[in-house]
């Protein structure tokens, strides 16, 4: 199995390093074709500005585009976030193309720039139930967007406290899709849709390997579930 990582820029390198830990091959991925050899696609941190650019220098936005509507899995960390996005507010979103798919709305630059990256312990009830480990996870943020709103659609994975100077549209967050409470002023970093992962940090700059596992899971799904549908149209 080979899980596609977009290499146009940002840390590609990371998260084809963390697969390899995990004993699965990385493959990088820079033109449109090179998307057929790969089952899955990781979406890296960066400049998504930038890596639009080299998106479109490269013809690619048509060829993602279907991979992500064909339902195959796609992880977008950061930049990734913000290109799976339908849509992106903030700072110099002037025009920047978006892949989409998610079903969210996300800030660009949420928390702040450079000056305030940061890293913060969240708490990941679903991926340590299926995956093991502590209840939380060690997040780095780097110049990272946040998720302001979600559409019905889209699971809550993780959300952190908002910082005190910005507000955030109230939406479902992890304890209230878990325990029906509500939880204000918090902003979301973490979120599953179907086929589609998305984080707002960057689990690749760590050495917990828990996203990278999880997201492989979600791979074995989709096979499974193609590969039942493709056995019961062919018993039809
Ligand atoms: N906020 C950055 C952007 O707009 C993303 C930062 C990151 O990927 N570390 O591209």
């Amino acid at each position: 199995m080979a899980v596609g990582v977009l290499a146009l820029q940002g840390s590609f390198n990371e998260h084809i390093a963390a697969l390899r830990k995990l004993g699965v091959k990385g493959v990088e991925i820079r033109k449109p074709e090179q998307l057929q050899s790969v089952v899955a696609l990781i979406i890296p941190g960066g400049e998504s500005t930038t890596m639009a650019k080299l998106a479109e220098y490269h013809n690619l936005f048509p060829a993602l585009r279907e991979f992500v509507k064909i339902g195959k899995p796609v992880w977008g960390t950061c930049a990734g976030l913000i290109f799976l996005a339908n849509k992106a507010t903030g700072q110099k979103t002037g025009g920047q193309e978006l892949i989409g798919g998610l079903d969210c709305m996300v800030h660009r630059n949420f928390f702040g720039s450079q000056l305030q990256s940061f890293e913060a312990e969240l708490l990941i009830p679903k991926i340590a139930a299926k995956e093991g480990g502590p209840p939380s996870f060690r997040g780095v943020f780097i110049r990272a967007p946040g998720i302001l709103e979600v559409g019905p659609e889209v699971e809550v994975l993780a959300d952190i406290p908002t910082p005190s100077n910005k507000t955030v549209h109230s939406g479902p967050s992890v304890e209230s899709q878990e325990e029906n409470g509500g939880s204000e002023n918090k902003v979301i970093v973490a979120v599953k849709q179907g086929n589609l992962l998305a984080t707002a940090f960057h689990p690749e700059l760590t050495a917990d390997t828990r996203w990278h596992s999880y997201f492989l899971k979600m791979i074995s799904d989709v096979s499974e579930d193609t590969s039942s549908s493709t056995v019961s149209q062919s018993t039809e």
